[in-house]
């Protein structure tokens, strides 16, 4: 969608001017801005400097594209006040907080698109982000203290992620993704030190008949007849790469990505998956594996423990991404 699409533009150009400042939503913040696609719904401007959309609130302008679309333009470290206490949470190690303001805008820098009618999306999708409501004073202090801090390799900006628990390896990006990056600082550590997040040992009981939903263009196994559903290949951090499926009769295999999206993120935390039992009598599968997420980049659940333990924000960026460097803006 080009940007002469937008229908009702509340003043998405003119930002914040200097002049404007005073205490609340206003800054005198001057340099990059991003646009956040916050979603469908009704935006009422609250003042110059911010608005609200749903039950929240928001700093910067918002326009509306034809299709009802709320696109929130922001100064780009405004931004990051409101992405870093969503991502973790405030009562963590400044130095943890402070390796995920990095990332955050690292990863948000890569995503700016003059071609497309936003940046990144306000979820999961890219990352969390909850308005003025969200922020706090200890995620805000860690976003200024990094300000305009990026993480590099070689001199140009890295490609990062992180996750919640990498359940002690994290995955190389080019083995969790369809061309992901193989860049070395992306293949993948041991990591001993997210043992405290709640994911990092999981079990998820499933059953059967979700499980022969999930995969009904392939199974052809009566649910009383399904034998086993068995790893067959794990890839060098442990994570499942493909699964079989297994009856007297015959069977069917899966990749360990395929496997995970069809049967969910939430039921199937991460690929780190130690076993699978068939329970005929309950007529369930048992997953048992580690870790929550892709697994690619920092562990965050990781990064509280080495910040905990007084590790910098350097070291704790360059265990999970060896070989980078930190760039100030
Ligand atoms: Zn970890």
């Amino acid at each position: 969608m080009r940007r002469s699409q937008f229908l009702l533009a509340t003043g998405a150009a003119l930002g914040c001017l200097p002049r404007m400042a005073r205490a609340g939503a206003c800054s005198e913040d001057s340099g990059a801005s991003i646009r956040v696609l916050l979603g469908r719904g009704m935006a009422n401007r609250m003042d110059d400097c911010s608005f609200s959309f749903g039950t929240r609130t928001y700093r910067g302008t918002f326009a509306s594209t034809a299709d009802g679309e709320i696109v929130n333009t922001i100064p780009l470290e405004e931004y990051l006040y409101g992405v870093v206490p969503m991502e973790v949470p405030h009562s963590w190690p400044q130095a943890t907080l402070q390796s995920q303001a990095i990332l955050s805008r690292t990863f948000a820098l890569a995503r700016t698109n003059p071609a497309r009618y936003y940046d990144v999306v306000a979820s999961q999708g890219d990352q969390a982000y909850g308005g003025l409501d969200a922020e706090h004073p200890e995620t805000s202090a860690a976003v200024s203290a990094t300000g305009g801090q990026v993480l590099t390799f070689d001199g140009d900006q890295a490609t990062v992620a992180y996750m919640s628990c990498c359940g002690g390896h994290t995955e190389s990006a080019a083995e969790a993704w369809i061309g992901g990056s193989s860049a070395p600082y992306l293949r993948g550590v041991v990591c001993a030190y997210c043992a405290d997040a709640p994911d990092f040992q999981w079990q998820r009981d499933i059953p059967l008949g979700s499980a022969r939903n999930a995969f009904s263009d392939l199974w052809s196994i009566a649910n009383e007849d399904l034998r086993s559903v068995q790893i067959m290949s794990a890839d060098p951090s442990g994570r499942a790469r493909t699964i079989r499926f297994s009856s007297s009769a015959g069977g069917f295999e899966v990749s360990g990505r395929e496997f995970r999206r069809r049967l969910g993120a939430v039921a199937v935390r991460s690929l780190l998956i130690h076993s699978i039992q068939v329970d005929a009598a309950a007529a369930s599968l048992t997953i048992e594996g580690s870790g929550r997420g892709h697994g690619v980049g920092l562990c965050q659940w990781g990064a509280r423990a080495l910040g905990a333990a007084g590790h910098r924000v350097p070291d704790i960026l360059n265990f999970y991404f060896p070989g980078t460097a930190l760039r100030n803006g």
